[in-house]
């Protein structure tokens, strides 16, 4: 089978490439021939430009000190594997190749490109990638693949200790996937980055990051990698939110399950921009810009993998038929007035402004609950 890793010239990509060549050079075929004549002209390059020395005095501190940053980096360095290189994977590759991790990118589709603009090495074979022994595993692949993905990986290839996380915008089913699949040996972290490419574009500043830690082993160093990893998140600015899965679900049916249904309705009536747009029709075209970008997999698991969805889509509907009837019992109110010149006697509205928190609670009688 052939595999292959992408190079690029950045600090990040170099580091992931020296820690990956070690190990790849016994197990992994690197580039086709052209590939290769490519990279060694680039190579040959890039060595020309960097013994082209201009002002020694300038290079110097400024060479010493990004060696500093580099010594002080790498007691917390990580090497994450990303398995799902999909739009949010790469989105997440980004921040973590940022803060001078070292990435490794797997997927179903070849992300050689994409994974060497970010400066992350993508690996096609997932034992050449086991085999790099990642300190942490991403899995950041659509909720509803992730089971099969997870059970198609050579577990047995991995350091004993290593950190599985997921970043599934559900939380309950990976953690009893992860819980099922992995051995005890493996630490789990939950967690649900509650931004995306389009929310998150220009900051992650103040954005909430839900984990849960599921099973982190007791040594020192393994609860200290956990902690490198969210301090990624920290970094970035996010809200730091721990919670357990259960209660994330409960939550997150409630808000993101009712805003992506909502932009997903608004999107079907395809609103357009207008000369008049008030602050909140703008705030409408918003919702299904930032709802759009999503695939239909990531809505779908957020219906079929939250237990709580069902609940909140019969709620939506209800909420519909309510308003209607109110607003139809007005217009029946207002033609009866025309056809017999008095309205009925007291209030005719059949008014249900409020719904109780329970769907059930608004089924008709003798309804199947
Ligand atoms: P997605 O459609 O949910 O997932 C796409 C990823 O899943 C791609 O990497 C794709 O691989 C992989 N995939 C799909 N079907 C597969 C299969 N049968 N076998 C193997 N891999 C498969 O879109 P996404 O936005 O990138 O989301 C990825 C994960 O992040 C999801 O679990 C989602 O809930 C979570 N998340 C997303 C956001 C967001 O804003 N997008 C925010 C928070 C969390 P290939 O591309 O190689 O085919």
């Amino acid at each position: 089978m052939i595999s292959s890793i992408a190079i690029q010239s950045t600090p990040a990509a170099q580091c992931a490439i020296a820690g990956t060549s070690r190990l790849l050079h016994r197990h992994v075929h690197l580039f086709s021939p052209l590939q290769h004549h490519h990279h060694r002209r680039q190579h040959h390059h890039s060595r020309r430009r960097s013994l082209r020395v201009r002002a020694i005095d300038a290079a110097q501190p400024y060479d010493l000190e990004a060696r500093l940053v580099m010594r002080l980096n790498q007691s917390t360095r990580l090497k994450i594997a990303i398995i799902g290189f999909g739009n949010f994977g790469q989105f997440l590759a980004k921040a973590f190749v940022r803060q001078g991790h070292i990435v490794y990118a797997h997927s179903r589709s070849n992300y050689l490109l994409a994974a060497e603009s970010i400066g992350a090495a993508f690996v096609s074979d997932p034992h050449d990638l086991c085999e790099l022994h990642p300190d942490v595993m991403v899995i950041c692949t659509s909720i509803i693949s992730t089971e099969s993905v997870l059970r198609s990986l050579p577990l047995q290839r991995l350091r004993r200790n290593t950190l599985f996380v997921d970043v599934l915008s559900v939380k309950e089913f990976p953690k009893n996937i992860f819980l099922q699949v992995l051995p005890p040996h493996f630490d789990i972290l939950c967690t649900h980055p509650m931004f995306g490419p389009e929310s998150g574009k220009h900051s992650w500043q103040n954005l909430p990051f839900v984990f849960d830690k599921v099973r982190i082993g007791g040594e020192d160093s393994r609860q200290a990698r956990v902690e490198n990893f969210l301090d990624i998140f920290r970094n970035e600015g996010c809200r730091m939110v721990e919670m357990s899965c259960e209660e994330h679900d409960k939550y997150a049916a409630g808000t993101q399950f009712i805003t992506h249904t909502t932009g997903r309705i608004l999107e079907k009536l395809q609103l357009e921009s207008t000369p008049i747009n008030t602050k909140g029709y703008e705030t409408l075209l918003d919702l299904v810009e930032n709802t759009s970008g999503d695939s239909f997999d990531l809505y779908y698991g957020l219906f079929m993998y939250n237990e709580n969805a069902m609940e909140q889509l019969e709620r939506l509907d209800l909420a519909f038929e309510a308003l209607k009837k109110e607003l139809f019992g007005l217009l029946h109110e207002v033609l009866r007035k025309q056809l017999f010149g008095k309205s009925e006697e007291g209030d005719v509205r059949p008014v249900l402004e409020k719904l109780p928190k329970k769907a059930s609670r608004l089924l008709p009688p003798g309804a199947p609950q």
